[in-house]
């Protein structure tokens, strides 16, 4: 295992996802794993799950995985979340909405470890966004590197002897004796400004990480929302990245 592409908060975006699915065979990919959000947001949940499926990847539990594959009460949520988990599950089949059920929220795969939020208690979805938040994780987290997502944003989190350092997202090799908590960002829904697909490429091997950020057909994806008659804002903010 070398060359192993970590993708994220898909998002039901096909559009976004085939295009990244595209860029890993360009880059010469050997692994994928996933750090979880496959549906929910955009119009694809079921063509976005099949290919997941098939590329048999560990996949870690997102918070829209889960709330889509359990009967739940939505009353907590905004009515145009509650209606987007609603729409999703009824485009999912039975042993779809088993698969998403069944993911796990924390694994280790040869020594990198994967969570959706964080390690800090990754069953109720907790966000990361500050140092505080990663020393959290942190107390947490048995591996040199763990990747995760949840709030669209790429980002580093390195601890070292002198404390938490947050730090952009950019190229960089690992640093032994370091721990790193990495924000793969989003392929089918980034929020940090930029809308185009992000996802990383970690080599195992040399020890570095390269954020990938790719331009897709965002004219299509918006389309494939408005006809399915999903909420306009869902359309509206892939075109910004917000
Ligand atoms: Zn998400």
């Amino acid at each position: 295992m070398a060359k192993i592409a970590i993708l994220g908060d898909i998002h039901a975006n096909l559009e976004a996802l085939n295009t990244v699915l595209d860029d890993c065979r360009a880059q010469g990919v050997e692994e994928f794993l996933c750090t979880g959000d496959v549906v929910g947001y955009n119009a694809n949940p079921h063509e976005c799950l099949d290919i997941i499926r098939a590329i048999g990847c560990p996949v870690m539990m997102g918070n829209h995985d889960y709330y889509v594959s359990r009967e739940m009460n939505l009353s907590d949520f905004n009515p145009h979340a509650a209606f987007v988990v609603e729409w999703t599950r009824a485009q999912l089949s039975e042993d779809e909405l088993a698969w998403l059920g069944a993911l796990p929220f924390q694994k280790t795969v040869k020594g990198i470890s994967m969570v959706h939020s964080t390690n800090d208690n990754p069953m109720t979805f907790g966000y990361v966004f500050d140092n505080l938040q990663a020393a959290a994780n942190f107390v947490n987290q048995k591996t040199p590197v763990c990747f995760h997502g949840h709030t669209h944003c790429p980002m580093i989190y390195e601890k070292s002897m002198q404390g938490v350092a947050r730090i952009d997202p950019q190229d960089f090799k690992l640093v032994a004796g370091r721990k790193y908590f990495i924000n793969v960002g989003s392929i089918g829904q980034p929020r940090d400004g930029d809308p185009r697909a992000t996802y990383v490429i970690y080599d195992s091997v040399q020890k570095t990480v390269v954020f990938r950020r790719l331009e897709y057909d965002i004219a299509a994806a918006q389309a494939k929302i408005r006809a399915a008659g999903l909420p306009e804002r869902l359309a509206a903010r892939l075109e910004v990245g917000q």
